[in-house]
């Protein structure tokens, strides 16, 4: 066995030795009594009796050996501005917010909706939020008010942290009245709203329930909080994410085994040292950036570095200039920045100093071999595939060379990581495949690691339901990615099973934006499918059927009625989930059950065979959608 066969055999056969010694990573108030408590499958417990704080492990312990060094680097290029907090610095900041957030009434438990820019105020909330012991939210500041208020509805936060508004490409763009709508949209009402007045554009304020976050930070500026010590198993965050139905779901996170499977990751997969910086490109409001923008990084002990704005502004080498300027050596983005990059100059890949760089880390959807190979030889660094989820929050797949150096195979996010029984099951029968090209649904047996998710906020019930109830004849995790495995051990991700789509490496649920176009008074019924994109990986494509067929007099009529729909998205859900085309036609493809036939309407759209077509209802539906695209 290999070095890592070995690590990896020991993480599933001795699952409580092996977690034990990664605890180890982290600070405890009280020790755990219990490695994993997993007498009620499919929910894990782990590190059962342990007291610890997140925003303990990645400021407070830190300040012994590294006050002074930096710990949040926030650049903008749309503000042109770059501030560096140190450790003590950022320590300061994080008890003046939760100062603030206690004085507005968040106590332990409670929600706190964080709907923000990427600047440095966002990290101090959700620290802060850990700090106190209340749950944060954070939203993705490109949603729209219709997908924030079902979040506001979903989580009930007490108070929601937010901004007047973020900035892209050199325009402004409004936060506060998205927010303000959103509120009024939703029953459940915060009883304050905090925010960081950037001054991009006016905000009005509602009297008694909005304050501003430099006032509070005034009157706090030498407040001490201390960290509130928590069990392991109280939950430090929800996310929501998109699934098969329209409504999100709030995957709920623990803290211990967070910390614990964060403080892991940090050390064997992306091997980042305390004192050297780490810059994803992400976003706080999706998975990546919560564990390696905020926590992860932090409790590893590196600086970590808050980027707003473009890749490609003012040019694209702007990122290769803060690796640079900051002797970056992790690095973490997406297949599609790549992709967005590979159309500038190459020259700007070699302009900079990368020496200090290490590797280059893409996930959150397919890395493609062109791109994958474009970049490699480009920056003549380890391009290194990562392949996880919201719900897992750390990698399933990838190499882990803090064990053992291993080469990526191009188009493989790797192998099976540490803690993750992945399995090939047959979608019909349940059966384990085992052998090499065999094409499956890629699962995990339970408990899943720690560090992955607990539940579902508040709906155990549909938790176990989607996840673990899909795979007939077994209590199995499903991922809903299709997957094979080679001789090696190294699997290939082959797209979903259900009908989430992968726009830019943003996951959407295809029913979501039905959801939203059928709020349109002119559309009865619409179909949505991800369809393949050289750039963005998918596009979301929508077939919509017109109650009102007058509105479609002619090609004029059509694109208004079109760009009427798109705008009915970007006020919903936000311009993430705009259709890249809506199509009329007056009949969609069916099961003669009423079921839409997405994956034909996909397969055609792709130019491939549509399958078995036995259960269609009226062939002339799928036809109708042919004769459109050709
Ligand atoms: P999210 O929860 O938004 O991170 O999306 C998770 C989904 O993105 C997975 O279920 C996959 O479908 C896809 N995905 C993430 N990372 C990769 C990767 N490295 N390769 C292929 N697909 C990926």
């Amino acid at each position: 066995m290999t070095a890592y066969e070995d690590f990896y055999r020991r993480s599933i056969d001795d699952r409580e030795g092996f977690w034990a010694e990664e605890a180890q990573r982290i600070d405890w108030k009280t020790a755990p009594q219990q490695v994993c408590d997993y007498s009620n499958p499919p929910f894990a417990r782990w590190f059962v009796g342990g007291t610890t704080n997140l925003c303990h492990n990645a400021v407070d312990r830190h300040l012994e050996k590294r006050a002074g060094q930096a710990a949040l680097i926030a650049v903008s290029t749309e503000t042109n501005t770059e501030q560096v907090y140190t450790f003590q610095q950022l320590h300061a900041e994080v008890q003046r917010m939760a100062a603030s957030l206690l004085e507005l009434g968040v106590q332990k438990g409670d929600r706190v909706l964080i709907y923000m820019p990427m600047i440095a105020e966002a990290a101090f909330a959700m620290l802060a939020c850990a700090r106190i012991g209340a749950i944060h939210s954070v939203v993705f500041g490109g949603f729209a008010a219709g997908a924030l208020a079902s979040r506001i509805e979903d989580s009930s936060p007490k108070l929601i942290v937010s901004s007047d508004g973020g900035s892209r490409g050199g325009k402004a763009v409004e936060y506060k009245p998205l927010l303000d709508e959103a509120i009024a949209q939703s029953s459940h009402k915060p009883s304050a709203v905090l925010l960081a007045d950037r001054k991009l554009t006016t905000m009005k304020i509602v009297a008694g329930r909005d304050y501003m976050w430099s006032e509070l930070r005034e009157k706090h500026l030498d407040t001490v909080v201390p960290c509130e010590w928590v069990d392991s198993t109280h939950p430090s965050y929800t996310l929501y994410t998109s699934g098969t139905t329209g409504k999100p779901k709030g995957v709920q996170r623990d803290t211990g085994g967070y910390a614990v499977a964060l403080a892991a990751s940090m050390k064997h997969i992306y091997c980042g040292n305390p004192g050297e910086t780490y810059f994803s490109t992400s976003d706080i409001g999706w998975v990546v950036g919560h564990s390696y923008i905020i926590y992860g990084p932090l409790i590893a002990g590196m600086a970590t570095i808050m980027y707003e704005g473009l890749p490609t502004r003012p040019d694209g080498g702007i990122w290769w200039s803060l690796v640079e300027k900051y002797k970056v050596t992790v690095m973490f983005s997406a297949p599609t920045a790549v992709r967005v990059l590979k159309k500038q100059d190459p020259a700007l890949l070699t302009k900079y100093d990368l020496s200090s760089l290490r590797a280059l880390f893409l996930a959150g959807e397919p890395l493609d071999e062109p791109t994958a190979q474009w970049i490699s030889e480009g920056l003549k660094k380890p391009i290194i595939d990562n392949y996880w989820q919201t719900e897992t929050g750390w990698p399933i797949l990838s190499i882990a060379n803090g064990v053992e150096e291993k080469t990526s195979k191009f188009g493989s996010p790797g192998v099976a990581m540490y803690g993750y029984n992945v399995k090939l099951l047959d979608e019909n029968t349940g059966d384990e495949l085992t052998g090499a090209g065999q094409k499956g649904v890629v699962a995990i047996e339970g408990p899943l690691p720690p560090g992955c998710m607990q539940t579902i906020w508040r709906d155990d019930e549909r938790f176990v339901k989607t996840y673990w109830n899909s795979i007939p004849g077994k209590l199995v995790y499903s991922t809903f990615d299709w997957g094979v495995r080679d001789q090696d051990g190294y699997f290939f991700i082959l797209g979903r099973t259900d009908d989430v789509i992968n726009v830019a490496g943003h996951r959407l649920g295809t029913r979501e934006i039905e959801e939203s176009i059928s709020s349109h008074p002119n559309i009865s019924e619409v179909a949505v499918v991800g369809i393949a994109d050289a750039l963005k990986g998918q596009v979301a494509v929508a077939f919509a059927v017109v109650k009102d067929a007058s509105a479609l007099v002619d090609d004029a009529a059509r694109a208004k009625l079109e760009a009427e729909v798109m705008k009915v998205v970007d006020n919903t859900i936000g311009a993430v989930g705009r259709p890249a085309r809506v199509r009329f036609v007056t009949v969609l493809p069916k099961t003669r059950s009423g079921k839409l036939l997405r994956r034909a309407i996909q397969a055609v759209c792709e130019g491939r065979d549509a399958g078995d077509l036995t259960t269609m209802d009226d062939p002339a539906a799928l036809q109708q959608i042919k004769d459109l695209l050709a």
